[in-house]
């Protein structure tokens, strides 16, 4: 059974302290929730676990299947299965959609057998269409430059459909809901609930509750100054939606 155990990781940027020892264990088949504040490290979590060369991990270990991944780059911890989508997508003009996810594909299959000769264009077009169909996206989308002139909801289906290809053991969406209007935030939960299996993980982490009425998550946690401080099942996330996080932030500044 697939894993990703993350022990008491501490991660400064710029010689700043942000995580401050966080514990996580997520299994296959299992969604978690990270939700919390602006500032108190989410986005850190999620780039740290990636190997982002800014954030630096000052202690603590983070395993993938057994495996110690804090040293590895971060195409040889994608190729392990884990993956992020990020809050803030970059553009990556001259690069278009489907050129792009192809090489990403490719890479992974050549990491598991050298001998492979990659997806045929063909088979891959057929794996597109269908992926994007799923998205609710324009085939013509595959032959625009990556993220060049999207709007916010365009990226993150983009985010999302390169999850969908790829496949990962592991996958992490950074406020993948931020900025969507309900329409294209119910294309996207939808196009996260056809992507859970009992083979993969998923971390949620956002703002907001509402992602929470369309993908329903096993665990919920609640991150403050760069800890997880409390952690129960879905109704935790309601309870953050009805009553904020002050009621956290009090139990947790009396217990310290
Ligand atoms: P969240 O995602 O929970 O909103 P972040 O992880 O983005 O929080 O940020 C946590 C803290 O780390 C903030 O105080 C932020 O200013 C700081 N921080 C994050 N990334 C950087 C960076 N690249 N350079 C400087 N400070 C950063
Ligand atoms: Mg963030």
């Amino acid at each position: 059974m697939s894993e990703l155990v993350i022990n008491n990781l501490c991660v400064s940027v710029e010689d700043v302290k942000i995580l401050k020892g966080v514990d996580l264990t997520i299994k296959a088949g299992e969604v978690h929730t990270i939700m919390g504040p602006n500032g108190t490290g989410k986005s850190t979590l999620s780039y740290a676990l990636m190997g982002h060369p800014s954030y630096e991990v000052t202690g603590g270990e983070v395993y993938l299947d057994g495996k110690d991944i804090l040293e590895l780059e971060p195409d040889e911890r994608s190729q392990l299965g884990l993956f992020l989508a990020f809050q803030y997508p970059v553009a990556i003009p001259g690069v278009s959609v489907a050129n792009f996810l192809r090489t990403a594909l490719n890479a992974h299959r050549k990491a598991h057998d050298p001998e492979d000769k990659g997806i045929s264009i063909p088979d891959f077009r057929k794996l597109l269409r269908e992926k994007m169909a799923m998205l609710q996206m324009e085939p013509a989308f595959a032959g625009r430059y990556l993220n060049d002139g999207f709007s916010g909801g365009e990226k993150k289906r983009v985010e999302v459909l390169q999850m969908a290809v790829l496949e990962p053991k592991f996958a992490i969406l950074d406020e993948t809901d931020s900025g969507l209007d309900i329409d294209a935030l119910q294309v996207v939960a939808n196009g996260v609930n056809a992507t859970r299996d009992s083979e993969r993980g998923v971390l949620i982490i956002t703002h907001y509750q509402r992602i929470l009425n369309y993908i329903k998550p096993d665990y919920v946690h609640v991150m403050l100054d760069g800890r997880i401080v409390e952690s129960d099942g879905p109704e935790l996330a309601l309870r953050l939606e009805e009553e904020g996080y002050g009621w956290v932030r009090n139990k947790y500044a009396s217990e310290t």
